[in-house]
C-alpha cells in the first residue's frame, strides 16, 4: 500500500470569520499512530469531524487511505471507526443490544452479526456487562463501548477524539491497552488528547496544531531530546572532584555556560544544537583533567516542549532546530 491512510492538504474550515482550521496538511502512513495535540479550540475536533466524513471542508482536501472524504463518503465509512469525544447512547437499551443495533447498521446479519458483537465485547472486556443498560455504564466502560462500536466492522482506520478524557487512572490505562493492541494489529490510529505523556508513550509521532495551523509534525523522542528555547543543549555533567573545576572550565571555554551546581557536579548548556559539538566538549573537558563519571543530555517532558513551541510561535521566531529530516515544522507568526 504506498498511499498513506490519512493524506490531508491545504485544508480549510471557516465558521463565519472563525478560521477553525486554516490551511493545514499532514500525511500519517498505514500502521502508525500519530497524537493530536492543541489547546482547547486549536482545530482538532473539526479536523477530525472531516476525516470522519461528518463535516465539510471550506476548502482542501481529505483522503483516507486514497479515498476522498467529500466525494466519497458511504467508502470512507467503511474504512474508518470513529470515537467522537461525546456520544450519546440510548436509555433501556443494553450493552449487547447496543452493539447488535450497530451491528445491523453497518450491514452485518445472522451469524456473521452474532460473532461480530461478540468479538468486540470480547476485545472490549464487555462480556461480564451484556445485560447492562448502555446508559448507566461508568465512564471508562462507556468509553470502551465506544471502542466497541467502532470496531464492529474491523475498520483500518481509527480516528479517536479525546478517548481518555474524564478516565480515572485504570480506565486510562486499560483503554492505553486496547489502544496498543490495535497498533500491533496494523491499524492506523489518529488520537486526540491534553495528555502528552500518554501520547508520547502510545504515539510514533505527533502532530501539534494551533489556531487551526499545524506547528510541528515529528516523534515524541525527537521532542523530549529538543533544545531548549535559545536553541542550546542542556547537559548534567557528573565528575570526580569539586563542581568548582567543572564551573571554572565553564568559565574560560565560550559557548559553554555553567548553570547550576550539583552534588557531585553540575548543569552546563552547550550554545549548539549539534550532537558533535557536545562531543568535542566532553573530549575536551577529559583532555583537560577534569574527571567525568557522567555527561547526558537533559530530556524535556512533552508538556515543555509544546509550551516552548507555542512560546516561539507569539514571538514569532523561526523554526525548531532540531526537527528531524522525517518531520516538518511550521511556525506561524
Ligand atoms: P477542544 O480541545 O476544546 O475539543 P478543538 O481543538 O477540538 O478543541 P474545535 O472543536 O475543532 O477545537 O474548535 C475549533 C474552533 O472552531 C473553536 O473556536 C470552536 O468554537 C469553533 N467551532 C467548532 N465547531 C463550530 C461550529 N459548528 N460553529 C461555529 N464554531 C465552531
Amino acid at each position: 500500500m504506498s498511499t498513506a491512510a490519512i493524506k490531508v492538504t491545504n485544508l480549510y474550515r471557516y465558521f463565519g470569520p472563525l478560521k477553525a482550521v486554516n490551511g493545514i496538511s499532514f500525511e500519517i502512513p498505514h500502521g502508525s499512530v500519530c497524537g493530536f495535540v492543541g489547546a482547547n479550540g486549536a482545530g482538532k475536533t473539526t479536523t477530525m469531524r472531516i476525516l470522519a466524513s461528518l463535516d465539510y471542508p471550506t476548502m482542501g482536501s481529505a483522503e483516507i487511505c486514497g479515498i476522498n472524504v467529500v466525494h466519497h463518503p458511504e467508502e470512507v465509512r467503511k474504512l474508518i471507526g470513529w470515537m467522537p469525544d461525546h456520544f450519546g447512547n440510548y436509555e433501556h437499551m443494553t450493552v449487547v443490544e447496543y452493539l447488535d443495533f450497530y451491528a445491523r447498521a453497518f450491514g452485518f446479519s445472522g451469524k456473521e452479526r452474532r460473532d461480530r458483537v461478540r468479538e468486540v465485547m470480547e476485545f472490549t472486556d464487555l462480556v461480564t456487562l451484556a445485560d447492562r443498560f448502555s446508559n448507566k455504564l461508568s465512564k471508562g466502560m462507556t468509553q470502551r463501548l465506544c471502542l466497541g462500536r467502532a470496531l464492529l466492522h474491523d475498520p483500518q482506520v481509527l480516528i479517536m477524539d479525546e478517548p481518555a478524557a474524564g478516565l480515572d487512572p485504570k480506565a486510562r490505562v486499560e483503554l492505553k491497552h486496547l489502544i496498543r493492541v490495535l497498533a500491533q494489529e496494523g491499524k492506523t490510529i489518529f488520537i486526540s488528547s491534553h495528555i502528552l505523556s500518554e501520547l508520547g508513550e502510545m504515539c510514533d509521532s505527533l502532530l501539534f496544531v494551533n489556531g487551526g495551523r499545524i506547528v510541528h509534525h515529528g516523534d515524541a523522542e525527537a521532542l523530549k531530546q529538543g533544545t531548549d528555547s535559545m536553541g542550546g543543549m542542556l547537559f548534567d555533567v557528573q565528575l570526580l572532584g569539586a563542581p568548582q573545576t567543572l564551573s571554572d572550565w565553564c568559565a574560560v571555554h565560550p559557548h559553554v555556560e555553567f548553570l547550576e551546581s550539583r552534588k557531585t557536579g553540575g548543569r552546563i548548556r552547550i550554545e549548539s544544537t549539534d550532537l558533535d559539538r557536545a562531543a568535542e566538549v566532553l573530549s575536551r573537558m577529559i583532555k583537560d583533567g577534569l574527571q567525568v563519571v557522567e555527561f547526558h543530555k537533559e530530556q524535556r517532558n512533552l508538556e515543555d516542549a509544546f509550551i516552548d513551541m507555542l512560546g516561539r510561535i507569539d514571538r514569532g521566531e523561526g523554526a525548531l532546530p532540531t526537527a528531524p529530516a522525517s518531520t516538518s515544522t511550521e511556525i506561524v507568526p
